[in-house]
């Protein structure tokens, strides 16, 4: 039996790149995207074998797409060993928050919200398989931690106390913290609520399920389509920056690769971690468990944001 992984968003950057090599590593890989024909067409130009991969419709937009998506899964009668959430938008120049068809500000349905209901749904799968080491891996970044150089450019993360999701994250409201919509900060925010989304599904299931949760900033992929929203002269500096400046800059086939390992390598078998290979790219520069930021490593926010989340996708 061939490993199956569910990967969102593996129709371009760094999910793509992820989908290629689980497939080079033998592994079977359910593209869960939400422009098939887009998909197929990706998989193939990066030469993705047309027999390693299946692709599955979700729009983690739509809370009832991300259900439907679990239907299908389960009708195709596949097993699962590993899901990695890490389909996102980024949109910095909106200046009005677009909604779900739920009424909620779409990144964060997109990051957050859709993920969580995923991974909630999914993990009831994960359980069921037979596989003796299963994964469930959520992308996060460094633009999540104002401790870290590329996360102290403002706006900066700040979940404040939940109060827009407390007050049910409607119009008017567009943002977790309640105040003024900010895009960019939208993106973080989401982002946060990914790694204590990772680190409350460790809390509540490593022990009981035996299953892996984690999450990684695979460095700075400066040229994936992320900043298709960006304006064309940041689009152009933002890799060139990266790689002669920062020394951050990945490129999307590296990225990838280090997704694949850390859902299948062995010494990334550890719940509850957040991999990173830092921010200064060295020369076969090696990976470690990093410290998340106080927000991300706040167990009593972790613990009102999966209850409040759970409220938001219909699941209390
Ligand atoms: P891309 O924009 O290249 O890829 C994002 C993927 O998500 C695309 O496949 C896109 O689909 C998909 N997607 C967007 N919205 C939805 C939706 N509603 N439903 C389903 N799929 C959707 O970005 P990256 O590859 O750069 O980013 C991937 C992950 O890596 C993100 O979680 C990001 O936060 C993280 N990351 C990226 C870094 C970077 O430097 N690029 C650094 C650190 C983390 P479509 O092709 O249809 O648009």
């Amino acid at each position: 039996r061939k490993s199956t992984v569910v990967i969102t968003g593996a129709s371009s950057g760094v999910g793509l790149y992820a989908a290629k090599a689980f497939a080079r590593r033998g592994w079977h890989v359910v593209m869960a995207c939400r422009d098939l024909v887009k998909a197929e067409k990706a998989a193939q130009e990066v030469g993705i074998p047309k027999d390693s991969y299946t692709l599955m419709h979700i729009d983690l937009g739509s809370l009832d797409s991300v259900r439907q998506f679990v239907n299908n899964f389960r009708a195709s009668g596949q097993s699962l060993d590993a899901v990695v959430g890490n389909a996102a938008i980024y949109m910095p120049l909106i200046k009005e928050p677009l909604r779900s068809p739920e009424g909620y500000e779409l990144t964060m349905t997109t990051n957050h919200l859709g993920h969580f209901l995923l991974c909630k749904l999914l993990l009831e799968d994960l359980k069921k398989s037979p596989a003796a080491d299963k994964r469930m891996v959520i992308l996060g970044t460094v633009t999540h931690n104002p401790d870290e150089l590329g996360g102290k450019i403002p706006p900066r993360p700040d979940l404040g106390e939940l109060e827009g999701f407390v007050a049910g994250f409607k119009a008017p409201i567009s943002m977790i913290d309640g105040k003024k919509f900010e895009p960019v900060k939208a993106y973080k925010d989401s982002k946060v609520c990914n790694v204590l989304t990772m680190r409350e599904l460790h809390r509540r299931y490593h022990e009981s399920t035996g299953i892996t949760f984690t999450s990684l900033y695979p460095g700075c992929v400066a040229e994936t389509p992320l900043f298709r929203n960006h304006y064309p002269l940041f689009q152009k500096l933002f890799p060139l920056f990266q790689k002669y400046i920062t020394g951050g800059y990945v490129s999307q086939e590296l990225a990838g690769e280090r997704v694949a390992a850390v859902v299948i390598e062995p010494e990334y078998k550890q719940s509850g971690a957040y991999w990173s290979w830092g921010n200064r790219q060295k020369k076969e520069g090696k990976s470690f468990v990093q410290r998340v930021s106080p927000q991300a490593r706040d167990d009593a926010k972790a613990e009102r944001l999966w209850d409040l989340s759970e409220k938001l996708v219909g699941l209390a």
